[in-house]
């Protein structure tokens, strides 16, 4: 022990306070690109958080009944997909998607008239990511896209992400009017920007309902031939129809033209993330290396979980179920509109799919309108959210895919009354 009176050596370790974990605010719109720039919120997405508020009746976002799914087959499928592959569950995989599962999409796809083989199918993360990649493979800036006026809103904002112009078409209650899409696809192409490809909601469409007759979709295809123009069919709601057999696919007529695009999200469960595209094999190879620098590889759990499940489950059974609940709810939707709608206000009448979509009398505005819905309990998506360039404002969608038979009856009845006050006020 030392015994001493001096004074403690100083410490060798001077205490230096941190460095500043940061040197002030960086401006990151000037790091952007172009293409981040033109991506903006959409309207129905920065809807979804109002209107999961308690007590308002949600009209507005199209989700799948999930819960009519049976969540013990769920479980119990998941659990024999990681017993019966093991490690190659949890392993990467092929970009293109696992070989069993797109053997099992053709013969989801030969239900709407297809005859397709797996080589021309590549899995993709919902029927959103074929949207993506398209984008990235057939559109550069400037590049011009033709859709239907209206169409399926993240559609139109991923196209104007990827630096196109959107031209929208008009529709009547049976979708494109074709003499209307003639007429654009030529002003377009004497304009000297002709249009890359027609993009089409045919079946049950994202914001309408309307479905594409058997002789529209032949006459379409004609229209597009002649103009060289490429269609891209984006067809979820195909396989969702309350009477009689599916539609026929126009890629089933002209499978060289149509890029066809496919989900599980509304046959099966959103949350699993499978969807796919098909498409003729130049184009197939070049949506596989995108997809590769996309996300190297898709999940392998979610693809086995859905091949086992249209293997080992009653699914189309389950389907027609599903079906059943929709047509109940539309019926409830379409009841309520009739007992509660002051005159001027019209709908359509989906045979299928998730969507009605409304027509107010001349002089209301829905954007005005949901502010005042809002505060009365029920949430719609206004019509501008469909349309490139602000047109839409005396529509609005309404969807029945999801609240029960009560609520929709109840959230209708709530827009019945605020559109009665708008009118009288
Ligand atoms: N296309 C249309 C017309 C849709 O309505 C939707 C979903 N709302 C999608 C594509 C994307 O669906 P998913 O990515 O879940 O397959």
């Amino acid at each position: 022990m030392r015994l001493t009176t001096e004074p403690k050596p100083e410490p060798t370790v001077r205490m230096v306070p941190p460095p500043a974990r940061h040197g002030g605010p960086v401006p990151w719109e000037r790091y952007f690109s172009r293409g981040a720039h033109a991506m903006v919120p959409s309207e129905v997405r920065s809807l979804f958080s109002v209107a999961a508020l308690p007590g308002i009746v949600s009209l507005a976002g199209g989700m799948p009944d999930v819960r009519a799914l049976p969540q013990q087959v769920m479980a119990e499928t998941v659990a024999d997909v990681v017993r019966e592959h093991g490690p190659t569950a949890l392993q990467y995989g092929a970009a293109q998607g696992d070989p069993g599962l797109r053997e099992r999409i053709c013969s989801v796809m030969a239900l709407e008239g297809i005859s397709a083989r797996p080589d021309d199918v590549m899995v993709t993360v919902g029927s959103q990511q074929a949207l993506d990649l398209l984008a990235r493979v057939l559109l550069d800036p400037g590049d011009t896209v033709v859709a239907e006026g209206p169409t399926y809103v993240t559609a139109l904002g991923t196209f104007k992400a990827a630096g196109a112009r959107v031209v929208q078409v008009a529709m009547d209650r049976a979708g494109v009017v074709p003499d209307e899409l003639a007429a654009t696809l030529g002003r377009l192409a004497a304009e000297g920007r002709p249009a890359k490809f027609f993009y089409t909601v045919p079946t049950f469409q994202n914001p309408t309902g309307a479905t594409l007759p058997a002789g529209r979709r032949a006459r379409i295809l004609e229209v597009c031939r002649r103009a060289g123009v490429v269609v891209v069919e984006d067809n979820p709601y195909g396989l969702l129809h309350y009477d009689g057999e599916p539609s026929r696919a126009l890629c089933a007529d002209d499978p060289e033209r149509v890029v066809y695009l496919g989900s599980f999200s509304k046959t099966l469960a959103p949350g699993l993330r499978v969807g796919w595209v098909h498409a003729p094999a130049a184009l197939t190879r070049k949506l596989v290396l995108a997809a590769e620098s996309a996300m190297l590889s898709h999940s392998a759990l979610a693809q086995l979980t859905v091949d086992r499940y249209l293997r080992t489950q009653p699914w189309q059974d389950r389907l027609a179920g599903f079906r059943a609940g929709y047509r109940a709810r539309r019926d409830a939707m379409l009841r309520a509109l009739t007992a509660s709608m002051p005159a001027g206000v019209s709908w359509t009448v989906p045979d299928g799919g998730f969507f009605i979509w409304i027509t107010l009398p001349e002089g209301l505005d829905s954007r005005d309108l949901l502010p005042h819905a809002l505060a009365a309990g029920v949430a719609f998506v206004p019509g501008t959210g469909f349309y490139a360039d602000g047109r839409g404002a005396r529509h609005l969608r309404l969807s029945f895919s999801y609240p029960s038979a009560e609520q929709i009856d109840e959230g209708v009845r709530r827009l019945a009354t605020v559109i009665t006050e708008r009118l009288e006020a």
